[in-house]
Order: structure tokens, then C-alpha cells, then sequence
């Protein structure tokens, strides 16, 4: 019933020094002094694990995730897989926000909300939003406000594709029509109602966000970018649009440290940002002529190898960790979760920043990862 992390380096993502986190069922109770012998009176089968000489944060929110694998760019032999329980919690990822791409076709939401359930009872924590990259929306139910209304898992719309070959070409009115849908959606179910948007690699960047904010009446905080990580042109834009009060998320790669140096370094507003995973979707590349001349799946591994990175070359630990944990939460306004900090569901992991590893993974109070060790695994894992 009870479990005692006992010792840890807390990062809530704020530095709260060594202390101790007393979970029981699913929460957070108590951070401090604890009464081992007490709990244990309570509890004969009290697990404590010593977390001296480790880092203890929230688990890991990654906010852009295709659970169902994504692709089909190359044909059919190109979709890619879907994601198991292991690969996240091997990662340290607790919380997932699954979406549909590309292939709005044989990936429909009704699967990708079986599957967020199947994850759910598997012991991460899920949501999803409705529609893919393409116009009309694709709804589960009559509307987007509709699905944000009756369906528990959908927090909003995306990823809708501007800037890119593959999008549905949309005019602004379309895309203001949607926002404002996901954002009523969002008001009248208590969720986020956000509308993520996918930024491709096409000439207007992002003139049509600009536009959004400048000539309709959208709140600027329900507007979350993804894919800055594929230019620094397209970054300093996500600067001045954070400066507007969008959200701005780094698509995971190997160039993560450098941009997120330079988002800092250029007052970009750094509680605006957040990293995703991209995790199965695909990975393709293009030439110069928008020609596919290669294909890759994308790693869960590589949000967790970018935060560690991060994390090794950067003394600001808080505000490194608040990227992947604390800021995904605000923006997503997933209460309870995203911080070390009593009330909060108990997604805690427990890492070796120097050496880059996880040691254990609590996911809403389960021990799922122990010692290095998955103990806990997927239905068919
Ligand atoms: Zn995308």
C-alpha cells in the first residue's frame, strides 16, 4: 500500500534538496520527514527504496507520441510499428499524448483511443487529441467540440500540417475555425482544447500561426507548434511566437542541446518550451526536389537520451527538467501531474544523470521499472 522513496536529489522540477517521498496508491502523500517505523506499522509490507547518490524527478510527459506507429509515406511495407508498454517506460516516459499523422486512413482514432486505453490499464498515463495532419478534421463523433466533450482521452486537435507538401494546403479561416472549435471544445470539458500544429519544412514557415494570432480572435496559449527542431530560420521564429505566448515543442534529435541553447540565448521564453518524442512516427527524408530518398522509424530512446544530454552539459537542471515534465503539464493543463509535490499522481523517476541511466520508474504509483529491470511489461510483451 505505501512505498518510500527514501534520500533522493528532488527535482520537482524546482530543487527541493534531500528528502524523502512517501507514495500510497496512485498519489503523492507526503515529501519531508517520514516516520519509517510509523508507515511500517501501518504498512508491514512497506517497500523502501534508497534513492542516496540519485536524481529523483517526475516522470517524463511526452506530448506528441504516435502509439499506433505512423508512415506509410513509401507505401505500405513503410508504416511503422506500434508503441509498447516497454518502450516507454524503459525511457522514463510516464505520460503520453498519442496522435495520428500522415496516414489518416488505415490509423483511426477509434483504434488510437483503444490503444491509449490499453496503455492506460498496461500503467502509463494517456491522452490523445482528435484529427490528423488533413482538413476536414476527422472526429470520432459529429465535431472536434463533440470529442473534447464525450470522449475522456481527447485534449485537443492535432497534429494539423501547415507549411507542408503533405498537408491539406489550409487557408487561415479553416485553421481559425478548428482552434476555435478545440478551444470551446476545451472550455466546456475542463481540458486543455489546444490545437497542436505540425510545421513542415515548406516556404510561408509559419506565416499562417503569425496570421492566427494577429488577425482572429484565438488565444495564443491554445496554439502548441511542433517540429522546431528542423531550422534555426524556424526556431527564431518559435522565439517570437513564444514571446506572443505560444507554445513551442522540439521534436527530440541530435540537435536538441544546440537549440534549446540557442532558444535560451536568444530570450526565447523558456516556459513556453517543451521536447517530444515523434516516437514511431517515421522518419523520412527528402531531397531537395521533396524526393524520399530514405526511411527511418523514430525512438522513444531519444527524448530520454536528449534530456540526459541536457542535463550533462547544463547546470540548470530545474529548468532543464521543466521541459520534459512541468511545462508539457501546463501547456496540456494536465493537473496533478508533471511535478514532485504532494497531491500529485506518484510518476516519479529515479536517474543517474552522469551516467545516463534510470534505475527506477514509478508510472501513477506502480514500481514498473526496478533496479534497472522492467518488472512490469506490456499484454503481449
Ligand atoms: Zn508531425
Amino acid at each position: 500500500m505505501f512505498t518510500i522513496i527514501k534520500n533522493g536529489d528532488v527535482y520537482s522540477p524546482n530543487y527541493k534538496g534531500q528528502q524523502s517521498i512517501l507514495i500510497q496508491g496512485r498519489s503523492i502523500i507526503k515529501i519531508g520527514d517520514i516516520d519509517i517505523e510509523l508507515i511500517k506499522q501501518l504498512d508491514p509490507n512497506l517497500k523502501i527504496i534508497d534513492a542516496t547518490g540519485y536524481t529523483v524527478m517526475p516522470g517524463i510527459i511526452d506530448p506528441h507520441i504516435h502509439l499506433l506507429g505512423g508512415g506509410g509515406e513509401a507505401s505500405y511495407v513503410t508504416r511503422t510499428p506500434e508503441v509498447q508498454l516497454s518502450h516507454l517506460i524503459s525511457n522514463g516516459i510516464t505520460s503520453v499524448v498519442g496522435l495520428i499523422g500522415t496516414d489518416g486512413i488505415s490509423r483511426t482514432l477509434t483504434s488510437l483511443y483503444a490503444k491509449a486505453q490499453a496503455l492506460e490499464a498496461e500503467g502509463v498515463s494517456t491522452y490523445m487529441y482528435t484529427g490528423n495532419y488533413h482538413l476536414p478534421v476527422t472526429t470520432i463523433t459529429n465535431s472536434i467540440k463533440e470529442d473534447l466533450f464525450l470522449i475522456d482521452k481527447v485534449i485537443g486537435t492535432g497534429e494539423i500540417a501547415i507549411n507542408d507538401f503533405r498537408s491539406s494546403i489550409p487557408t487561415i479561416e479553416e485553421l481559425a475555425r478548428i482552434v476555435a472549435d478545440t478551444t470551446v471544445g476545451g472550455m466546456l470539458s475542463g481540458k486543455a482544447g489546444v490545437t497542436h500544429f505540425h510545421i513542415g519544412t515548406g516556404k510561408h514557415k509559419l506565416k499562417q500561426i503569425h496570421d492566427l494570432i494577429d488577425h482572429y480572435d484565438v488565444k495564443p496559449n491554445k496554439l502548441y507548434v511542433t517540429h522546431f527542431d528542423k531550422g534555426i530560420d524556424l526556431l527564431e521564429e518559435g522565439i517570437s511566437l513564444s514571446h506572443k505566448g505560444v507554445y513551442v515543442d522540439l521534436t527530440a534529435s541530435s540537435n536538441t542541446v544546440e537549440y534549446v541553447n540557442y532558444y535560451r540565448a536568444h530570450g526565447g521564453d523558456i516556459s513556453k518550451l517543451t521536447v517530444s518524442s515523434d516516437g514511431h512516427g517515421s522518419l523520412p527524408k527528402f531531397d531537395n526536389h521533396n524526393q524520399l530518398v530514405g526511411y527511418d522509424v523514430a525512438k522513444c530512446s531519444t527524448l530520454t537520451d536528449q534530456l540526459f544530454n541536457l542535463l550533462v552539459q547544463d547546470s540548470n537542471w530545474e529548468e532543464v527538467i521543466a521541459l520534459f515534465t512541468s511545462n508539457v503539464a501546463n501547456v496540456l493543463t494536465l493537473h496533478h501531474k508533471g511535478h514532485i509535490e504532494e497531491h500529485y499522481d506518484a510518476d516519479i523517476l529515479i536517474v543517474d544523470p552522469k551516467k545516463k541511466q534510470i534505475k527506477d520508474v514509478f508510472a501513477k504509483g506502480q514500481h514498473m521499472l526496478s533496479d534497472y529491470q522492467m518488472i512490469r511489461k506490456g499484454m503481449f510483451e
